[in-house]
This record gives structure tokens, C-alpha cells and sequence, in this order.
């Protein structure tokens, strides 16, 4: 395995920087271009092809052209399984390089981009092209001399809307069940981090996936991203980000009927029992909300902590928040890296102000890291109250609210009083205790006596406004799918 300082150097060429439109690597038709920033030093990394409307249309028209009578439609099933593994195998092959990509553009520590996210991304594109050539209908005993069964069919053109927040992981979240299916895609990466969406599109084209197959406009929500929801080339919406973006992105759908699966933001419970075992609860606590500097959708913001280890909790994870090592993410020693920009820099230090004008206990934290880059220093409220914004809103960065609760009836009550339904966790050595917590919380996931374990097998996603629709799994495969019945007279 290389080490962090072995894969920086990997990093001297060139990066894609193009719309890829058609199996074509272009410049957008306005020729606008925006600058794409390394958070560690704020410095432009590059200049990439800003699209909008009218290179969405392109992209939307090649990509309609490879599913309707393209070589995409007639190709075996088992052929587009391969390819999907051939793009896995080419990714596996320049780990290093796409992790010190990853890290670049966003910002994390390339030791967790090497060693969570690609090996994440590298599974989850194997995993679906095993599903390519296992997708298939039933017959069904109705009534009368007919035989009828059912075809699993694709849904067709799916636009694709990622978030910067684990930008590999999301593309292969969104294309291995979309191209399983049998799906072509127009996809747009978030304005912050598109380099290594584009990168892979280039490896796809190595692969061989056939032009149209895979288009990819980078631009903003408002300009690439909206003219992608509003197309009427387009079928199918898969949306990851936040909330407020969900709801718009659902509202513009509906006017041309597009199916909408959306992954949205969180406001996790992990719920500690003074019955668990602390060391583990305290590693399991830190690693649900510091994880990529806090910025997971499922991050457990909300930390229920049992009185009568309340205290002693709050020492300990204070004590270890200071200890964390922040600074260059491509030093293997660094465990958190900068936020991925000013915006979501100064949305957390101002949240932090919050917490503190309300009347939280900051103890770790509380300010920015050093004077260049987006760094926060892990931040820890304790005494926090459960109307407090810090407790209500997403912060997205590393800021934990730790609550005090008496029982379980309470903690559930208030593990629930939240809009959003995304992940929730549970610390306890009592079986019973860790089953009616998992029963009892709203939430798409719940992990016991464990945090962000995830697996492509294992679906994930939001009750309530944490979304629509479930990825990863057998499940994610419905999301590009239509059913289609057919019934033919025997007589
Ligand atoms: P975040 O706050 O995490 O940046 P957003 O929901 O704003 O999350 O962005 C997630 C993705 O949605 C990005 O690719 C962004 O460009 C895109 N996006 C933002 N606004 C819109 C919009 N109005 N329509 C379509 N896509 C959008």
C-alpha cells in the first residue's frame, strides 16, 4: 500500500478540465470557465468548463441518442456488467493517483480518501456490475388462457446531481445502478470538487463505454443543475445534497413527471447508555461526527449521552477533540483536513457563535484553525438544549452537541423530535436496549455499537426530509427501473 508522501507526487499532470459530452471532451458554448480551489492553501487548482442550459441539452440529446438507438440499448446485459468491472479494475490500478486527486480538490486527508473512500468506490461499481446480468422480471398466474410475466426495464435518460462532500463515492453510488440497469446518464459533480468526476469519466472512456453513455456537464445548481431537473429529455432525477435543494429539485420534477430519488441532509441521534462500553462509544462518537471533517450527511451531530456518564463522556471527548491533528492532508500524520470552502467555513463559525450566544458549554474548539485554509478546530458543546440552532440545524463541519438524557423512553422521544430521518446510533451492552432503539428511531440506518459502517450491499437512505429513495443494495436498482407487464392470449 503507498504511503500518503509516495501518492503526492502522482499528482503532476494535468487535470480534465472539459465537458464530456458524446464520448467529446469540450469546452462549455458560453467558453465560461470557474476556478477550482485546494481549501488547504486557497489557492485555484484549475480553470473547468462552466456549462449551463444549452450544454445540458447537448449532453441530454447524446445521452437520449445512446439509450434509444444506441449500441448501449441492444448490448448484453452481462457486456455492461463488464464494463462496469473494467472501470473498477482501471480505478484499482491509479488508486493512489484519484485519492491525491480526491484530497486535492476536497480537502480531506488522503489517507482516509486512499483508504475509505476509493476502496468504497471501487467495490460498489463491482458489486453493481454483478447485478447487471441478474435483473429480471416473473411470471405471473392470472386468471384465464394468457401468459404473463414482467420485463424489469430501463427508466432511460437519469440526470445525476452530486455533492462535494465524498465526490468519488457519490459518482459510483450513482452510476453502478444506473448503468446495471442499462441507464445512460448526463451527470453534473458539484462546482466545488469536479475534477475527479471528470477523471473518471476519462478512465470510462478507457473502459469503453460507448459515447453517450456517460456525459458530464460540471457547472452550478442554478445554471447546469436546474436545466438538467427542468429537461423533458431527461427521465429520472437522482439527487444528492441538501434539504432546501431537494424540495426545489422535487417541486421543478413534478412539472414534466420525472421520477425523483433524493438523498438529503441529517441531524443524526447516537445515543450512548451508561451501560456501554465507554472506550468504544467515545472512538464510535468521534468518528460519527468528525468523519471527513463533519461533513456527512449522517453525521451523529446529536450526541445522547446518559446522566450518570454524561460528565465523564464530555471530559473525554473534549480531551480528544484538542488532541486531533489538523493541517496538510496529504501529511500522513493529519486526521482532519480544511472544510471545502469559505461558504461552509463561515456557515459553522457562525453556528459555533450561535452556540455559544445560547448559552452552550464550548469545551474543545470553538475557532478557526490557523490563518490560511478552511480549518476549524474540533469543537464540543456540552450542555446543550434541544431547541438550540446548534441542535435543530445541520452544521456540516465538526462541531458535536453532546445532550443529557434519563431513560430511553425520553431519549427516543427526543432522538425523533427532528425533521430529519437519515442514520442513528446506539451504545449499550443490552441487547434488548440496542433492538427497541433500533425499532423505535425514525431513521434509514441504524448502526449498533458502531458508526459509518458501509457496505454497497447495504442500502442507505433518509425517512421524513433526509429523502426519497434508498441507494446502495438490491434496492437501488429500482430507482432505474420500470416495470413493464406483458400478457399474451394462448388461445
Ligand atoms: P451543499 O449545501 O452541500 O453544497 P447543495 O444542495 O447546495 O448542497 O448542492 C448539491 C448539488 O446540487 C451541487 O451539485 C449543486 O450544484 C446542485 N444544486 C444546487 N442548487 C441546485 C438547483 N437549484 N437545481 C439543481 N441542482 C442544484
Amino acid at each position: 500500500m503507498a504511503t500518503a508522501t509516495e501518492a503526492r507526487p502522482t499528482l503532476n499532470r494535468s487535470f480534465q478540465t472539459k465537458l464530456l459530452i458524446n464520448g467529446q471532451w469540450r469546452d462549455s458554448l458560453s467558453g465560461k470557465t470557474f476556478e477550482t480551489i485546494n481549501p488547504a492553501t486557497e489557492e485555484v487548482i484549475a480553470q473547468v468548463a462552466e456549462g449551463d442550459a444549452a450544454d445540458i441539452d447537448l449532453a441530454v440529446k447524446a445521452a437520449r441518442k445512446a439509450f434509444d438507438t444506441g449500441p448501449w440499448r441492444t448490448m448484453d446485459a452481462r457486456d455492461r456488467g463488464r464494463l462496469l468491472n473494467k472501470l473498477a479494475d482501471l480505478m484499482e490500478s491509479q488508486i493512489d493517483e484519484l485519492a491525491a486527486l480526491e484530497s486535492l480538490d476536497n480537502g480531506k486527508p488522503l489517507s482516509e480518501a486512499r483508504n475509505g473512500d476509493l476502496p468504497l468506490v471501487v467495490d460498489c461499481l463491482r458489486y453493481y456490475a454483478g447485478w447487471a446480468d441478474k435483473i429480471h422480471g416473473q411470471t405471473i398466474p392470472i386468471r384465464g388462457n394468457f401468459f404473463s410475466y414482467t420485463r424489469k426495464e430501463p427508466v432511460g435518460v437519469a440526470g445525476q446531481i452530486i455533492p462535494w462532500n465524498f465526490p468519488m463515492l457519490m459518482v459510483a453510488w450513482k452510476w453502478g445502478p444506473a448503468l446495471a440497469a442499462g441507464c445512460t446518464i448526463v451527470m453534473k459533480p458539484a462546482e466545488q470538487t469536479p475534477l475527479s468526476c471528470l477523471r473518471m469519466g476519462e478512465l470510462a472512456m478507457e473502459a469503453g463505454f460507448p459515447e453517450g453513455v456517460i456525459n458530464i456537464v460540471p457547472g452550478f445548481g442554478p445554471g447546469a443543475g436546474s436545466a438538467l431537473v427542468d429537461h423533458p429529455g431527461v427521465d429520472k432525477v437522482a439527487f444528492t445534497g441538501s434539504t432546501e435543494v431537494g424540495k426545489l429539485i422535487m417541486r421543478n420534477a413534478s412539472n414534466t413527471l420525472k421520477r425523483v430519488t433524493l438523498e438529503l441532509g441529517g441531524k443524526s441521534p447516537n445515543i450512548v447508555f451508561a451501560d456501554a462500553d465507554l472506550e468504544k462509544a467515545v472512538d464510535g462518537a468521534m468518528l460519527g461526527l468528525y468523519l471527513n471533517q463533519g461533513q456527512c450527511c449522517c453525521a451523529g451531530s446529536r450526541l445522547f449521552v446518559q446522566e450518570s456518564v454524561y460528565d465523564e463522556m464530555v471530559e473525554r471527548l473534549a480531551d480528544k477533540s484538542s488532541a486531533r491533528r489538523l493541517g496538510d492532508p496529504f501529511d500522513p500524520e493529519t486526521e482532519q483536513g480544511p472544510q471545502v470552502d469559505r461558504e461552509q467555513f463561515d456557515k459553522i463559525l457562525g453556528y459555533i457563535e450561535k452556540g455559544k450566544e445560547q448559552g452552550a458549554r464550548c469545551v474543545a474548539g470553538g475557532e478557526r484553525f490557523g490563518e490560511k485554509g478552511y480549518f476549524i478546530k474540533p469543537t464540543v458543546f456540552a450542555d446543550v438544549k434541544d431547541d438550540m440552532a446548534i441542535a435543530t440545524d445541520e452544521i456540516f463541519g465538526p462541531v458535536m452537541q453532546v445532550l443529557k438524557f434519563r431513560e430511553i423512553d425520553e431519549v427516543v422521544e427526543r432522538a425523533n423530535t427532528t425533521d430529519y430521518g437519515l442514520a442513528a446510533a446506539v451504545w449499550t451492552r443490552d441487547i434488548g436496549k440496542a433492538h427497541a432503539i433500533a425499532n423505535r428511531v425514525r431513521a434509514g440506518t441504524v448502526w449498533v455499537n458502531c458508526y459509518d459502517v458501509f457496505d454497497a450491499a447495504a442500502p442507505f437512505g433518509g425517512f421524513k426530509a433526509s429523502g426519497i429513495g434508498r441507494e446502495l443494495g438490491e434496492k437501488a436498482l429500482d430507482n432505474y427501473i420500470e416495470q413493464k407487464t406483458v400478457t399474451v392470449s394462448l388461445d
